[in-house]
């Protein structure tokens, strides 16, 4: 059984969308999806709900956490998918982001290297009825398998982009990735035009767990 979404709930979250919006981080749409999605219900314990509705990165075990709400809407509005858009997520975490990119209409697919949490948010989201395809593996690789996607979001800090990435992206396909060492990186944006040629914008710092390359 999955929590409940209450009127308190709710309420809740709409005071922190009204507090994303006044940010000006994100559009109206990523705002509206993620005012319908439950952020509380995938925190692992229900006692902190009061907490998944303040703009706080949280403890979601395995040493991992599920992103800021600030961070979630940074992320989806440049992502911005369009509705029927595949989209690879690395860092499935939570799931709360890949359930974000559902509610945009996106077919998502996600991959978690700790196994603990993915088969934690694969339960978590058939209880929902979150439909989105969850791999467990090594995000560096992509999903050859499942390959082009229109857009790939990396919810992990990376010391630099896997090449696997860039050759996994559609042409016209975006992605969005922190990059960076020492704890913080900054949101790279790198575009893949239909002639196949790349370019590369900078959004700013934030400061991610890394996209780790061992196993633990
Ligand atoms: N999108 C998540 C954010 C979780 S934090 C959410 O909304 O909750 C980043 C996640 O990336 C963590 O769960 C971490 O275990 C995972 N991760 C780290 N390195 C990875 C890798 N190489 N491949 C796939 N996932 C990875």
């Amino acid at each position: 059984m999955t929590g409940q979404d209450t009127y308190r709930h709710k309420g809740l979250r709409r005071r922190l969308i009204d507090e994303l919006r006044e940010l000006n981080i994100a559009d109206a749409r990523t705002l509206e999806a993620m005012l319908e999605v439950p952020r509380h219900l995938f925190f692992p314990d229900q006692a902190f709900v009061e907490k998944a509705y303040e703009d706080i990165a949280f403890k979601i075990g395995a040493g991992q956490t599920i992103s800021h709400p600030s961070t979630v809407a940074f992320q989806s509005a440049l992502i911005s998918p369009k509705r029927g858009e595949k989209i690879l997520e690395i860092g499935t975490g939570s799931g709360y982001q890949t359930a974000v990119l559902v509610q945009l209409g996106a077919r998502v697919f996600s991959i978690e290297r700790q196994h603990e949490l993915h088969v934690r948010t694969k339960k978590l989201l058939d209880q929902m009825g979150i439909s989105a395809r969850l791999s467990f593996g090594d995000g560096y690789l992509g999903l050859p398998g499942f390959a082009p996607f229109d857009k790939i979001l990396v919810t992990a800090g990376a010391p630099f982009i896997p090449q696997p990435l860039i050759d996994q992206l559609k042409p016209g396909g975006r992605l969005v990735i922190p990059v960076g060492k020492d704890g913080t990186q900054e949101m790279v944006v790198v575009d893949k035009a239909e002639d196949g040629s790349l370019s590369q914008s900078v959004h700013g710092e934030f400061r991610f767990v890394p996209l780790l390359e061992d196993r633990n």
